[in-house]
């Protein structure tokens, strides 16, 4: 497989402050496993989503891609390349160059005294590119017509509050490109803006895919949308996956009682459905990361949970075409 990015038993786990009478008694060191032993590979010009719910672990798979964060173990290759460690100013600022983000926030994520101009020049300071005044200004109008913002001298000099939600995100998918990038981390790139606009900027962005050769982790809660925009997902659940594979595959018939759960609770415009929304079949919240529950970390909200699941840790599977980390994958309902 032509794998733009290969992640092998990728970790990042923070170590909990130990109180004065743990530290005397010598207790063991507890983690707060965040990302826990992820497997995954992503071709060129494919999408691969990570959907669960907020607290799974799933921004901070994005960051430790991003190498914001540095990771406690397992390997990040790019292109062949081991980009685990690399550090400084020369490999660190290079790899930034060719992986972008795009962040939930477009009204966080940029600088209300920027100009659209100063957002997409800052990038070309920091990484020294992009020749004469004229050549950035340019290649920044560029960016924008290629997001759409047209005609882009109406919006080169406007200021975020000159802009909409849309208008925003788009301006920072612009300045993600600007660089030239190959791969981009896309965290919950459309849950802040209306519902109307979401589909458009999901086109944009697979239409962008296609024309820039592109390579996406497109993180997300929604896992309506992973349909429409990925080839492939994984369901992340306390920073484990429990399922991952083709897209169509998963979703056309989830096998992990997690997914069929996420799938449930998307909303049907159907007034018949609202029941089977009021009785989705797990109960409570995530649990709390620094107290993983033993065995398979799902059992306490399973509702198909055996003895053996409280005792025994299921491994990632190969069923039906994907792989499941359930004892009873392919049994359950
Ligand atoms: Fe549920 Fe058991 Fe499967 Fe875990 S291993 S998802 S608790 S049935």
């Amino acid at each position: 497989m032509n794998a733009v990015l290969e992640a092998e038993n990728l970790k990042k786990y923070y170590t909990m402050s130990q109180s004065f009478f743990g530290r005397l008694l010598g207790s063991q060191k507890k983690y707060v496993k965040a990302v826990d032993e992820v497997d995954f590979q992503i071709p060129r010009k494919n999408a691969m989503a990570v959907v669960g719910e907020s607290g799974c672990g799933k921004t901070t798979l994005g960051k430790v891609v991003m190498r914001l964060l540095d990771a406690t173990g397992g390997k990040l290759i790019m292109e062949g390349k081991d980009v685990t460690e690399i550090s400084g100013s020369g490999e660190l600022k290079a790899y930034r160059r060719t992986t972008q983000m795009i962040f939930q926030d477009p009204f966080s994520s940029m600088d209300p005294r920027f100009t659209a101009f100063n957002t997409l020049e800052e990038p070309m300071d920091i990484h020294d590119i992009g020749g004469s005044y004229e050549e950035r200004k340019k290649t920044i109008m560029d960016a924008l017509e290629e997001v759409q913002l047209t005609p882009a001298e109406e919006f080169i000099d406007r200021y975020p509050h000159m802009l909409s939600g849309g208008q925003k995100q788009r301006v920072a998918i612009a300045r993600a490109l600007i660089l030239n990038p190959d791969f981009i981390v896309a965290d919950e790139p459309t849950s802040m803006l209306d519902v109307s606009v979401r589909a458009e900027l999901l086109n944009l962005m697979k239409d962008l895919m296609n024309e820039e050769d592109l390579t996406y982790l497109y993180i997300t809660h929604d896992i309506s949308t992973s349909r429409f925009f990925s080839d492939s997902i994984s369901v992340m659940y306390l920073g484990k996956f429990v399922e991952k594979g083709e897209v169509a595959t998963v979703l056309d018939n989830p096998l992990h009682p997690y997914s069929q759960a996420l799938l449930k609770a998307v909303p049907e415009p159907k007034p018949e459905m609202i029941e089977v929304i009021k009785e989705l079949p797990i109960k409570g919240e995530v649990p709390d990361a620094t107290n993983v529950p033993p065995g398979c970390r799902f059992h306490p909200r399973c509702p198909y949970s055996q003895d053996i699941c409280e005792k025994e840790e299921p491994e990632l599977r190969e069923v039906e075409g994907r792989e499941v980390a359930c004892h009873f994958a392919g049994e359950v309902p």
